[in-house]
């Protein structure tokens, strides 16, 4: 896999060498990106070509993503998967009256007399905003640490459900983070955290952004890929 960037997004592409002359681009329905090269391009001119085709791309792969199928929705019903800090778990019910939600082992139990979906739902949505506002802070102060060397005021951190991001840092100087972000893995959440530490810094998401990213998040496209497929 291959990627190059192009203004705020990136292209993954992978490549496949043929006996052919010229460099064809291709995006599937899967809305994943395949180059056919000759056998002697190298990847300079693969990249200078993806580049070029960059908005023809994104505007294929939105069109295939209308007909990607959406995350199944939750019935809150035993037996079903759950994410928390990058692992599944299956959904159990306990029959008691402590109304609250532990882990054991790979269950996630619900401790309820009352079994509807509106009351797990809610159960495990209040368990999920607790455990939120815990590791968020935790991690949230490790990742701040990392930008000792800075001289910037720590922001407030607030937790807040966004349809399409999983962090901001508003113009009133506050680092918004989505509790969905409880469900991926701690280094995806750091990763999110330091992503928006560095706008404190770099406001716009230029080269010296992603350079400065670079270099407080080595690992920091793994993390994203891992968090585009969650
Ligand atoms: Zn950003």
């Amino acid at each position: 896999m291959h990627t190059i960037q192009y203004g705020t997004k990136q292209i993954r592409f992978s490549i496949t060498n043929r006996k052919r002359k010229s460099i064809a681009v291709e995006v599937h329905p899967d809305t994943s990106v395949q180059i056919k090269a000759p056998l002697d391009c190298d990847l300079e001119n693969i990249k200078k070509v993806v580049s070029k085709r960059s908005k023809w791309i994104i505007t294929q792969q939105k069109f295939f993503e209308q007909f990607l199928p959406e995350t199944p929705k939750r019935e809150y019903v035993v037996g079903e998967t759950h994410s928390y800090l990058g692992r599944k778990y299956i959904l159990k019910i306990s029959d008691s009256a402590d109304n609250k939600v532990t882990i054991k082992g790979g269950y996630l139990v619900v401790h309820t007399q009352n079994n509807t979906e509106e009351n797990v739902k809610h159960l495990l949505t209040e368990w999920y905003y607790k455990r939120a506002t815990k590791v968020f802070e935790k991690v949230y102060n490790e990742a701040f640490q990392k930008f000792n060397q800075y001289n910037i005021v720590k922001p407030e951190i607030q937790i807040k459900r966004m349809k399409k991001r999983w962090g901001s840092y508003t113009s009133s100087g506050n680092i918004l983070i989505n509790p969905e972000l409880i469900k991926a893995a701690t280094v995806c959440i750091e990763y999110v955290m330091i992503h928006e530490l560095c706008h404190l810094i770099e406001r716009n998401h230029s080269k010296k952004f992603y350079s400065l990213l670079e270099k407080m998040a080595p690992d920091w496209q793994r993390w994203k890929l891992k968090l585009e497929k969650m």
